[in-house]
């Protein structure tokens, strides 16, 4: 499952230069999370880092996106080719 930010989000901005696949963004009113470029953090990290650093905890798992951790890889492998995950 990809995930998503909610309307709690304060924009502090602190998830965004945490994301190992730079899919955080900064939308109109909060920061938004690209649904092709997040994999949980699956291939980089054994946590999901935006939601580890937000204090408001609004960075949470999207279940209009479910995938399994082998989609999530082989996202994460298309994302950096040539790289070994973590
Ligand atoms: Fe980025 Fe990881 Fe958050 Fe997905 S879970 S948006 S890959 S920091």
């Amino acid at each position: 499952m990809a995930f998503k930010i909610t309307d709690e989000c304060i924009s502090c901005g602190a998830c965004e230069a945490e994301c190992p696949n730079t899919a955080i963004s900064e939308g109109e009113t909060i920061f938004t999370i690209a649904v092709d470029k997040c994999t949980e953090c699956v291939g980089s990290f054994s946590s999901s880092r935006c939601a580890d650093v937000c204090p408001v905890d609004c960075c949470v798992v999207d279940p209009d996106n479910e995938e399994s951790q082998d989609q999530l890889m082989e996202k994460w492998k298309g994302l950096h080719p040539g790289e070994t995950p973590a």
